[in-house]
């Protein structure tokens, strides 16, 4: 009778919606995964240019040291001068260069000290940051456990569900609508094919029927398809 194969229809498009949520569900599982990878990925990043900051500020200071270590060395050698030279003019040119020498050792001391400032700012940061890093690569590899597992279950439960779908494909004795049924689902966007009325409209496209529309689609007698969705009225 075509209103039990219409029921039987219903009961196979609830599986089959059933079956396509679980396998959207399974499809979205790399990109989840992804959006974790990409996290991580930013955190990383911005942990390698903090390194490459803390590298480039100890050159930096090792070569205001050496500077100042050289001047100290020239300071010392122009003092030792001091007592070599004859005239007064000398000794006050050689004492100029001496002064300038020492402020330039002040200024490069000053220098040292704003960048080991800086290099705690930077320690901070590194350490801030290495501390991000573990934290995300912690969640990431949680998630994709998670995800794995759900990937599994849902996988399980598909092969399952395909079963029970094959049991109620076959017990729709009309052939032709069920041949009809996977037709219109193959096309619908959302793989539904067969529906209801509710509240006197297509309950897969909401449009309102008309009152002898309704009643045709009760006698059961045909196959009444929607006007507008081309769907199969069920009930
Ligand atoms: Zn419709």
């Amino acid at each position: 009778m075509l209103k039990d194969d219409l029921a039987k229809l219903l009961k196979l498009q609830e599986k089959d919606s059933q079956i396509l949520d679980q396998e959207t569900e399974a499809g979205d599982i790399p990109e989840k995964l992804k959006e974790r990878q990409d996290i991580l990925k930013a955190k990383q990043e911005a942990l390698h240019v903090i390194k490459k900051m803390a590298e480039d500020a100890a050159k930096e200071k090792k070569l205001l040291e050496l500077d100042v270590d050289s001047k100290n060395q020239a300071i010392k050698k122009l003092s030792g001068q001091l007592n070599d030279v004859k005239t007064n003019k000398e000794y006050s040119a050689l004492q100029q260069e001496i002064n300038h020498a020492k402020e330039d050792v002040l200024k490069g001391e000053e220098a040292i000290i704003e960048k080991l400032m800086l290099d705690d700012d930077i320690k901070l940061k590194l350490t801030k940051g290495s501390e991000e890093v573990k934290a995300e690569e912690a969640k990431l590899k949680a998630e994709e456990e998670k995800l794995k597992a759900e990937g599994k279950q849902l996988e399980e439960a598909v092969k399952t569900e395909k079963a029970e779908r094959e049991v109620l494909a076959s017990a729709v004795e009309d052939k032709k609508l069920l041949a009809r049924y996977e037709q219109i689902r193959a096309n619908a966007g959302n793989g539904v094919a067969a529906i209801a009325v509710v509240n006197h409209s297509c309950g897969g496209c909401g449009t309102m029927l008309r009152p002898q529309e309704t009643i045709e689609i009760h006698k059961f007698t045909h196959i009444v398809e929607c006007e507008d969705c081309g769907r199969i009225f069920c009930g």
